[in-house]
């Protein structure tokens, strides 16, 4: 079987550090590393109205800083086919069928749509297209027979639900779809990266956010404000390293040769963290260091950018054409759906002569 990625994002702002620890530094990886037939890219927007009807401006300034943001950290469209959801109307007419699949009971169930619904306070007025996103992302999944999805954590319950229709499917109407497998990132830090304020998950949507593209004063000031253990008053407090963000981010990336490079006094992170309980450690040696670290991730990936921007129209001419590639390969698949499911009528030659005789007799 095909080895086949398919993952993607919402155009809800510009991309930020969470989305790079938990899926798009991955994928540049996966992308290069030559184990996959396909790498396929989807900037999710139609996902992103279910929850932006009214703010369609929003999503369609955003297509093209995601699209930015893919290319500068080094997703290559001559690897990657990179494209644009909603102008594949295939997606819709998957989804239409899966909703057949699914209770809205299952629906009510998705751990992430719950926080998410509780998060944009819509307990009482969910939009029907933002509480059956699943099904949709079933669809995206589906339509390009992904056997690979890099995501973060919060992804899980999106996946888990595409493998049961998929399974539903195949049950009742044939053999025709492939089940997800979720790719989740390896460090534990990185599956779901807190906020520069602490809270749960960096998310657009919170307005806690490291974005890739922020300038360099920009990173500076945010990591200095960032909240970290508020017991840890004076240099001389121990402080705590669990819920600390400034240590949950030196999890997601500080790697040994940081120290030598930044604070050569210690061996390596276990000895920051031991010296910070301890007390003796201010929280601006800290910041000061993962700032460096971040300047120097940020760097490349902002110098990119810049050249990047100096062509968008040849930047959505490479989505053009990256959507022109997705859409015939969902249209193949969507073929095989209605063949599986016998609504292929007119193709069906079986079906018209039998129904042919039928009337004969
Ligand atoms: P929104 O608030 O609009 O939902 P978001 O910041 O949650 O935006 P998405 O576009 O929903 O971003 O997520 C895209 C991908 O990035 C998903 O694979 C998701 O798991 C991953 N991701 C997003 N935020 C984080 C985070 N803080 N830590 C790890 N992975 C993340
Ligand atoms: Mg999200």
């Amino acid at each position: 079987m095909k080895k086949i990625i398919l993952t993607g994002d919402r155009p809800t702002g510009r991309l930020h550090l969470g989305h790079y620890v938990g899926s798009l530094k991955r994928r540049v990886e996966l992308q290069n590393s030559g184990e996959f037939d396909k790498v396929f890219i989807m900037i999710a927007d139609a996902q992103a109205l279910t929850d932006n009807a009214d703010n369609p401006e929003k999503i369609r300034q955003n297509i093209i800083e995601v699209a930015l943001d893919y290319l500068s950290c080094g997703l290559d469209p001559a690897k990657s086919t990179i494209f644009i959801q909603s102008q594949i109307a295939e997606l819709c007419e998957l989804t239409f069928y899966y909703m057949n699949l699914v209770t809205v009971s299952r629906l009510q169930r998705n751990p992430t749509v719950k926080a998410e619904i509780q998060m944009r306070n819509f307990e009482t007025s969910i939009p029907v297209g933002f509480f059956t996103y699943p099904i949709s992302q079933a669809s995206d999944i589906t339509a390009f027979k992904a056997t690979t999805v890099p995501a973060g954590e919060d992804q899980e319950p999106m996946i888990e639900q595409t493998r049961e229709i998929v399974r539903k499917f195949n049950s009742i109407y044939g053999e025709t779809l492939v089940e997800p497998e979720i790719l989740l990132p390896g460090n534990s830090a990185c599956l779901r990266l807190p906020g520069t304020d602490g809270k749960a998950k960096m998310s657009k949507s919170l307005g806690n956010c490291i974005y890739l593209s922020d300038t360099e004063e920009e990173v500076r000031k945010k990591v200095m404000g960032m909240f970290t253990d508020p017991g840890h008053i004076k240099v001389e407090d121990p402080g705590k390293i669990e819920g600390n963000t400034v240590f949950t981010y030196l999890d997601a990336f500080c790697r040994p040769e940081h120290f030598a490079g930044y604070l050569p006094d210690y061996s390596g992170l276990d000895e920051l963290k031991d010296h910070y309980r301890r007390g003796g450690l201010g929280d601006v040696k800290v910041k000061k260091f993962l700032n460096s670290i971040l300047q120097e991730e940020l760097e490349p990936i902002r110098q990119r950018r810049k050249e990047f921007e100096k062509d968008i129209p040849g930047v959505y001419n490479m989505l053009k054409e990256g959507t022109e590639t997705a859409r015939k390969v969902a249209a193949r698949t969507l073929d095989e759906v209605r063949s599986a499911m016998k609504i292929n009528y007119f193709d069906d030659h079986e079906l018209i002569a039998s129904q042919s005789d039928r009337f004969s007799r």
